[in-house]
C-alpha cells in the first residue's frame, strides 16, 4: 500500500494529499494560515495540486481554502451540494432536517472560493469514491480511495484519544463531537461506515489507524 500523506496541524487537525496519475488531490485544508504546511509537504512530493476535496464544511476544514486555491488556481474544489450552501455561510435547512436535537453547531465561516463541483454520494473525485456520511453536517461525506480502501472519514470519526464516533463527546477530545449536527444520523453513518471494512482509517482529528475493523466495532459498541 502507497503511504497515506498526512499533513497535521499541531497534531490536531488533519489534511491529506492523495497521489493520482495528474497530481495530487487535497482533502481539506486545516484551520486558516496553514498553507505553508501544505505547501511544504507539496514541495517534497514535487507534484501540483489538481484537486481540492472537502469533507465538509467546519471552519478547521474549509480554513485555509481560499489560500490554497490561489496558490493553485486550476486545482478544481469540489464539496457536497449540501454543504457548499453551508460553505457560501447559508444556513437554511432542507426539508426533513428539523429534526429532534438537530442544530448547526461548531463554526461555519464560510469562503471566498466558491466550490467549481458539487458531488453527490456515489460520485468520484479522481480515485476516490465519494460515500455519504451525513451526520456530523448535513452534507458531510467520506472519500474511500477504490484503490488500497483507504477511507477519508472526515470527522464521521476521530482518533485522537481513541477511536471514536462523533455522535457523542470521548472525553479526551471532545471537540468534533460538540459540533456534531445530528446524533443519531452520525450513528447510523458510523455503522454505515464500518459496514465499508476499511484498510485503514484516515480522520480529520487523530492518526491514521491500519485495519481498524476491531477499534470501529468498540467504538460502536461505546455508544450503547
Ligand atoms: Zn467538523
Amino acid at each position: 500500500m502507497p503511504d497515506v500523506n498526512r499533513i497535521s496541524r499541531l497534531g490536531l487537525v488533519n489534511a491529506y494529499l492523495v497521489d493520482e496519475e495528474d497530481g495530487l488531490t487535497l482533502i481539506d485544508t486545516l484551520l486558516p494560515k496553514s498553507g505553508k504546511l501544505v505547501l511544504e509537504e507539496v514541495e517534497r512530493i514535487g507534484r501540483p495540486i489538481v484537486r481540492i476535496a472537502l469533507t465538509h464544511a467546519h471552519g478547521d476544514h474549509v480554513g485555509s481554502l481560499d489560500e490554497l486555491a490561489a496558490q493553485f488556481p486550476d486545482a478544481e474544489v469540489s464539496i457536497s451540494a449540501r454543504d457548499a450552501r453551508l460553505l457560501a455561510k447559508d444556513k437554511s435547512l432542507d426539508p426533513g432536517e428539523d429534526l429532534p436535537g438537530a442544530k448547526l453547531r461548531g463554526s461555519y465561516p464560510g469562503t471566498k472560493t466558491k466550490p467549481a463541483r458539487t458531488f453527490a454520494p456515489g460520485d468520484r473525485v479522481g480515485s476516490l469514491e465519494v460515500i455519504a456520511a451525513p451526520g456530523h453536517t448535513p452534507g458531510h461525506v467520506a472519500f474511500l480511495d477504490t484503490r488500497d480502501r483507504t477511507l477519508y472519514c472526515g470527522d464521521a470519526y476521530s482518533t485522537l484519544g481513541g477511536v471514536a464516533t462523533t455522535a457523542k463527546p470521548n472525553w479526551k477530545f471532545p471537540l468534533p463531537a460538540m459540533a456534531t449536527w445530528h446524533r443519531p444520523t452520525e450513528i447510523e453513518t458510523a455503522k454505515a461506515l464500518r459496514a465499508l471494512d476499511p484498510a485503514r482509517l484516515a480522520p480529520g482529528h487523530g492518526k491514521v489507524v491500519e485495519s481498524p475493523a476491531a477499534q470501529m466495532d468498540a467504538a460502536l459498541r461505546g455508544l450503547q
